[in-house]
């Protein structure tokens, strides 16, 4: 089966054309026809791009005036790469949703569906209301052709009450839906899955915990295959320190700064998204990359802001270690847990009373790769697994279409 897969944001869509069904997923062989690009949707200076094998597209400054013109754009690509020839090739879409509100899978897209996304609208404003929109002109653009939504929430419904309820009055958990939803939860699944092959392990005998650090970062407690708490919370806001959200913040500092400076509610929330985190303490930049450069250079605010970054998750680690009781495995992956082996290793210092022991050769030469990245004495098992949300969704499409349960 041939599956689009759209991300679709409110001025950009990325998207990837794989070919899955059941035998390329048990042999982990599903292929990949095209992936792209299409960025600055609204203006007449859009970017489109799309690669398919060693042919490739590219436009720059073209008009794109909406969603419909640019999942239009998308369609031309794959023509002109040779990776379509017809759209009638297409057998399904698959959507990232960011908010799935209590939804615990993937769901074929209907009109109750798209309801209760809708009714999420509320939850991730910045976000819902663009996948809909991918939905509503692939309803047009292929009205016969079944569409999946993926959410970023869904694997995070299993977390017990403990986990995800807020210490607030019950009441504007009742009433106000406040509580805590985690999000990255395809990437979290996708790597759960890829350390349990790569170990022959299966569901029922594996604890794991998953680092997603890219430019949001989250990281995930998993039993039996199932979510049991995560770090980000009603918002991408809460946990981790990420590229430029602070993470976990004592909330009457917000008072603080409403009454003293008298912020305002948009610069306060102005601050915490793009002001903050390695940005905010380094001064200087939300890329790790760079970071660790100044870091090499003597840039003191730059180590800091390294050094906070790593703190945050060898915390997070010793507290879901505390929540599984025994852990078999620690994953990285997103574009920092995948290349950055110092951050690893920060993250992982003083841990080998817990069971993590890093190797520090392994560690150094897993750039991007999967790895196990342990010593081999080591009671748990550290790897480093680079992330595949697009091919997840496109696992997930086929399966819930076919029938078949989801892993
Ligand atoms: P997003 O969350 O936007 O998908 P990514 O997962 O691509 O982001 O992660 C982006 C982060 O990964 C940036 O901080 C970037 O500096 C970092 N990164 C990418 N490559 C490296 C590298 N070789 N060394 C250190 N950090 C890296």
């Amino acid at each position: 089966m041939k599956i689009l897969v759209l991300n679709c944001g409110s001025s950009s869509i990325k998207f990837q054309y794989i070919e899955t069904d059941l035998e390329r997923i048990d042999h982990n062989q599903d292929r990949l026809l095209a992936r792209g690009l299409v960025e600055k949707i609204g203006t007449v200076e859009a970017v489109a791009s799309c690669q398919a094998g060693e042919r490739a597209s590219r436009d720059v400054g073209v008009e794109i005036p909406d969603h419909h013109a640019a999942i239009a754009k998308v369609v031309s690509m794959l023509r002109n790469t040779g990776a379509l020839a017809d759209p009638k090739e297409i057998s399904a879409v698959g959507h990232r949703v960011v908010h799935g509100g209590d939804f615990q899978s993937s769901q074929l897209i209907t009109a109750e569906v798209v309801k209760k996304i809708e009714e999420a609208v509320e939850l991730a404003p910045l976000h819902n209301p663009h996948n809909l929109k991918g939905y509503d002109v692939c309803r047009e653009l292929f009205p016969d052709r079944a569409q999946v939504a993926v959410f970023d929430t869904a694997f995070h419904q299993t977390m017990p009450a403990r986990a995800y309820l807020y210490a607030l009055p019950y009441d504007y958990f009742r009433r106000h839906r406040i509580r805590r939803y985690g999000f990255h939860g395809t990437s979290h699944r996708y790597v759960a899955y890829r350390f349990r092959q790569l170990t022959d392990r299966s569901k029922e005998e594996t604890s794991l915990i998953t680092c997603h650090l890219g430019n949001g970062c989250s990281i995930t407690a998993i039993q039996h295959g199932r979510s049991v708490d995560t770090s980000m919370g009603f918002t991408p806001l809460e946990g981790l320190v990420m590229g430029t959200r602070p993470g976990d913040l004592d909330p009457a500092i917000i008072l603080h700064l409403m009454a003293k400076l008298e912020m305002s509610h948009q610069e306060v929330a102005t601050m915490l998204n793009r002001y903050s985190g390695l940005y905010g303490i380094s001064g200087e930049t939300n890329d790790m990359r760079g970071l660790l450069e100044s870091t090499r250079k003597g840039h003191e605010r730059a180590r800091l802001a390294v050094e906070v970054f790593c703190y945050r998750i060898r915390k997070y680690i010793g507290a879901y270690t505390a929540v599984l009781g025994q852990v078999h495995g620690l994953v990285f992956t997103g574009g920092i847990g995948e290349n950055a082996p110092r951050v690893r290793e920060l993250a992982c210092e003083q841990l080998a009373g817990l069971g993590y022991e890093l190797d520090k050769a392994r560690n150094e030469k897993a750039l991007g790769i999967e790895a196990d990245i342990a010593t081999a004495a080591s009671p748990a098992r550290i790897f480093v697994i680079p992330t595949n949300e697009e091919l997840l969704i496109a696992r997930d499409t086929y399966r819930t279409i076919e029938g078949i349960e989801n892993i």
